[in-house]
């Protein structure tokens, strides 16, 4: 049996802060993150780099033993941490196949917020001009301590409502097959990032051991 949480959320719900503070507060974590499995595995794989030449969609049989080999390489009681996979219905098979294959203990949260604040708060994004770390509201950068920038960018929101699309589109539908199996957690994503990360925490108590005190 593998526990595996699942993080779902639209762009702006600050699934990925909250992610962060979830590693910190449970421990034994580690963070499957397909596209990035994907990019390093098409430096050394010239065919599967073949498919960021052609923008062509990566196939099952492709990503499949990716994820595979990572899961592999887990110590014992080790958890996933799943950031934005599965998000489209060929996705949830290839997770289908990995549950069944290493027994998956799922919990998904979805950090709920609209239409319209996710656009309000990317809106408000704050980049790095030294390493292009982002966040909302502004301040200096938590990585290499440069004064961070508000965006302020058309094409942008353009970008971000055609990612909402495909959210609502091709997500949505994969986070209600987690609610109808019972392995769904939603959270109001409404408030201060601590706000809601009260709320994670109080709904992932129940089913994690928090290493470190409150
Ligand atoms: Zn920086």
């Amino acid at each position: 049996m593998r526990e595996v949480l699942i993080l779902f959320g639209m762009q702006g719900s600050g699934k990925g802060t909250q992610g962060e503070r979830v590693k910190e507060r449970y421990g034994k974590f580690t963070d499957i993150i397909v596209g990035q499995l994907l990019r390093e595995k098409a430096k050394t794989d010239t065919e599967i780099g073949k498919y960021y030449d052609t923008g062509k969609l990566f196939p099952a049989e492709v990503v499949e033993p990716i994820i595979a080999e990572k899961i592999n390489a887990m110590h014992g009681d080790e958890r996933i941490l799943f950031d934005g996979f599965p998000r489209n219905k060929e996705q949830l098979g290839i997770y289908k196949n990995l549950s069944d294959k290493y027994d998956f203990n799922t919990v998904a949260l979805n950090i709920l917020i609209n239409e319209k604040e996710s656009l309000e708060r990317l809106s408000k994004r704050y980049v790095c001009p030294n390493c292009e770390y982002m966040k909302v509201g502004e301040g200096d950068c938590p990585k290499c301590g440069t004064k961070l920038e508000l965006r302020r960018d058309d094409t942008d929101v353009n970008v971000i409502k055609k990612r909402i699309g495909i959210f609502k589109k091709d997500t949505q539908p994969v986070i209600n097959y987690f609610k109808e199996k019972g392995e769904l957690i939603e959270i109001e994503g409404i408030g201060t990032y601590d706000e809601v990360t009260e709320r994670v925490f109080k709904e992932l108590d129940k089913h994690y051991e928090p290493i470190l005190a409150k």
